[in-house]
């Protein structure tokens, strides 16, 4: 019995969330983006991606190349509240299931036939009950390996389903770019150029050796993929689980390099702890607790979920500037790293080699720490004076 595993992406998703809020939006082009002069955008309607806007974009671009565009600056209650939602409908078809984002995620459905049938049906009534129940369109891949899986869903849509029958897997990708491969990332790509590959099947041909020596060991795992072989497992998520460490300062403070010092050492224990239980935040979390006592708090989606110092960091500190809103004294501070999840595979997303590097040398500094103790390893940054 081969393997049937699903990926199944929501459509647009924050978009179709705020048209659910808003009905006045649909049929136009509509971007999510806090709309500040270095905002991103966050998510694009089709009809805004037709003008070439989409995710990732400068908000100013974006601005540019679609003035009349509608800019909504996100409700992430809604979407975390409509995320769960997806997810407890899909929990239903299996319970492994590996959320990989807010919107998107993968369900092992090997030996779920005999409760609802074969993959397509299932998958065509999970479609059914997420827009009858949720409103919102989601796009099935299913095939017998994640990696395939999840370009599968891509091709997709919007609204679609794309079964891919046992033995076509290297098939269906062998003519699509080769930055389509999870695992190539804007390093890996030019190298993989230069040797004249462009195609995911150019890397399946390639021969084994040679993928050795350009790309080290982790180049025959992506050529595995490459030719749709990938038996990485559906990792069920953890629910309700968190990470975090806070610290209370001896004085209240306003001090801006203060606080983000603080926050990277907060960051490094959290980090630390993570690779230590083998998991992965999905989200990271700031909070604050002003002298008054009021308290603060703002998270952040991780796409993929990371335990890289490095990558936590940016993302508190980004989340730091967001929740500190006047000039009132801090009494304290902490960091979270929440909807953990288990597994390696979802930090390769970003870029191989830079990542492996990144590993190695936190991989070799956790050893250390482990032998000798948590103090004995510091990032440089955190040697600086912690008072300026
Ligand atoms: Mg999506």
């Amino acid at each position: 019995m081969p393997r049937s595993v699903f990926h199944l992406d929501l459509d647009t998703f924050f978009v179709a969330v705020e048209r659910l809020l808003d009905p006045a939006l649909y049929g136009k082009p509509v971007i999510v983006s806090s709309g500040t002069a270095r905002s991103v955008v966050s998510a694009a309607s089709y009809e805004a991606r037709k003008f070439g806007v989409h995710s990732a974009m400068p908000f100013a671009q974006a601005q540019r190349l679609c003035p009349q565009v509608i800019v909504c600056h996100g409700h992430f209650r809604e979407y975390e509240k409509y995320s769960r939602a997806f997810f407890d409908i899909l929990e239903e078809y299996s319970p492994n299931l590996q959320p990989a984002s807010l919107d998107e995620g993968y369900l092992e459905y090997t030996g779920c036939e005999k409760l609802f049938g074969p993959p397509l049906v299932a998958a065509t009534a999970i479609q059914a009950r997420v827009k009858k129940e949720l409103g919102l369109d989601v796009s099935i891949g299913i095939s017998t390996a994640k990696v395939v899986s999840k370009i599968a869903s891509d091709m997709a849509k919007p609204a679609g389903i794309l079964y891919v029958r046992p033995g076509h897997e290297a098939a269906l990708l062998a003519p699509l770019p080769i930055r389509q491969l999870f695992g190539v990332g804007p390093k890996t790509e030019p190298r993989l150029r230069a040797l004249g590959i462009r195609s995911i099947g150019d890397l399946a041909q390639l021969p084994r050796a040679l993928v050795g020596k350009v790309l080290g060991s982790m180049g025959y795992w992506l050529q595995d993929a490459a030719q749709g072989k990938d038996d990485s497992q559906v990792v069920r998520r953890e629910q309700a689980k968190s990470i975090s460490h806070e610290e209370t300062f001896m004085l209240d403070t306003t001090d801006p390099k203060f606080l983000r010092h603080a926050l990277h050492r907060l960051v490094c224990e959290v980090g630390y702890r993570l690779r230590k239980h083998g998991l992965k935040a999905g989200t990271a979390c700031v909070k604050i607790r002003y002298a008054d006592f009021s308290l603060h708090t703002k998270s952040k989606a991780l796409n993929p979920a990371t335990d890289m110092d490095r990558v936590l960091f940016k993302a508190g500190t980004q989340l730091l500037d967001k929740v500190l809103t006047c000039r009132v004294r801090i009494r304290l501070l902490g960091f979270a790293a929440q909807k953990l999840v288990e597994g390696k595979e979802q930090g390769m997303l970003l870029d191989v080699e830079d990542n492996k590097k990144m590993e190695h040398l936190q991989t070799a500094a956790d050893q250390i720490r482990e032998r000798y103790g948590y103090d004995t390893v510091r990032w440089a940054s955190l040697l600086r004076p912690e008072v300026e």
